[in-house]
């Protein structure tokens, strides 16, 4: 098949070259690979990041770009942007659980006034519009694996619900804007991601288990290590939203990969990998801590020709490598 055949069979058009992009949360671990990859399709990108939980460092390779510009700004104030803009991509929020239980207000403001101030920027602008929001929708989910149809089961109350309902929110005033002033919006819910430029001490899972595992300390695996995670390697997630952010399609799409397991299997993967002799100790579970996640992907693969392609060890190979160099 033509690329052209698949572009419009994926609802990209063929006149999405050279778009200029703003994109929120462009320092963070997944905004700042969405830049890369956007800079390399020959968009201009204009990067916004508070630095709140985002670093310099992850964009500082695309300073000197001629198409890339940084502006610290946070996106829960008024946003104001000269020039042509055809596409606002929002990413910014904390995204790690110790992140976000350290700063639950900047979380919620980020899901809502942010996302409303960058809705406006696109509506403003006519521009396309795609939210980043996350498998955390479906809470502690009792239908598995998660299809974007189910609703989900998240205490609206508890310790997590800071970034739950803070997306779930952005989600619904996404819809409103796509509803009420027609614009052309697209909505990603990412399940856990895995790559470079995760903050090593952000508390996730990956960064947690390598960092022990390369030090030769405990892994620290909590609970019983029973609960399931899916892991997708970030190239594969930014591939899946760069296809969304070209189409039409206006309803929540799930980007993760499919294969699942437990964590402890995970943990033994993880000194498996790195030749670790460490041992594993048992931490309290986590209020809430979801007890298994595994995305649907049917309606990615089939609205927008995507699945994951890394495999887990080479995805984490690549990862270990980056921890390895810090
Ligand atoms: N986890 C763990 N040890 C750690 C960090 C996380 O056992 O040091 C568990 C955590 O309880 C959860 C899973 O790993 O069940 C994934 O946690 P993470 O914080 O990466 O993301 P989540 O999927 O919970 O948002």
């Amino acid at each position: 098949m033509c690329e052209t055949t698949q572009l419009i069979e994926w609802g990209i058009s063929e006149d999405s070259h050279t778009l200029r992009i703003i994109v929120s949360g462009a320092a963070g671990f997944v905004g700042s690979h969405m830049c890369d990859r956007l800079l390399a399709e020959g968009h201009t990108v204009v990067g916004l990041d508070n630095l709140l939980t985002g670093a310099e460092r992850n964009v500082a390779h695309m300073a000197g770009h001629p198409a890339f510009r940084f502006i610290r700004q946070d996106v829960t104030r008024p946003v104001e942007l000269d020039g042509v803009i055809d596409a606002v991509v929002h990413m910014a929020s904390p995204a790690s659980p110790r992140d976000y239980l350290e700063h639950p207000i900047e979380t919620l403001d980020v899901g809502s006034a942010g996302t409303r101030n960058m809705l406006e920027l696109a509506r403003a602008h006519q521009a396309r519009f795609l939210v980043t929001s996350t498998s955390e929708c479906y809470g502690d989910p009792t239908e598995h694996p998660q299809v974007e149809t189910y609703w989900g089961n998240v205490n609206p109350v508890g310790p997590r619900s800071c970034y739950d309902e803070s997306k779930r929110f952005a989600e619904a005033l996404t819809m409103a804007y796509h509803r009420t002033h027609g614009v052309e919006t697209n909505i990603a819910r990412i399940f856990n991601t895995y790559g470079p430029r995760m903050k090593l001490n952000d508390g996730r899972v990956v960064p947690a288990f390598l960092d022990q595992a390369l030090r030769g300390e405990p892994i620290t695996v909590f609970g019983d290590g029973s609960q399931t995670r899916s892991f997708c390697y970030v190239s594969d997630l930014v591939d899946g939203l760069y296809r969304l952010m070209l189409s039409d399609e206006r309803y929540p799409v799930n980007l993760g990969n499919p294969q699942e397991m437990t964590i402890l299997e995970f943990a033994e993967r993880i000194r498996r990998l790195t030749g670790s002799k460490s041992g594993i100790i048992h931490h309290p579970l986590p209020q809430d801590d979801p007890k298994q996640r595994q995305p649907d992907i049917t309606k990615a693969r089939r609205i927008l020709g995507w699945e994951p392609r890394v495999a887990l060890d080479d995805g984490l190979h690549k990862t270990i490598e980056y921890f390895q160099k810090l």
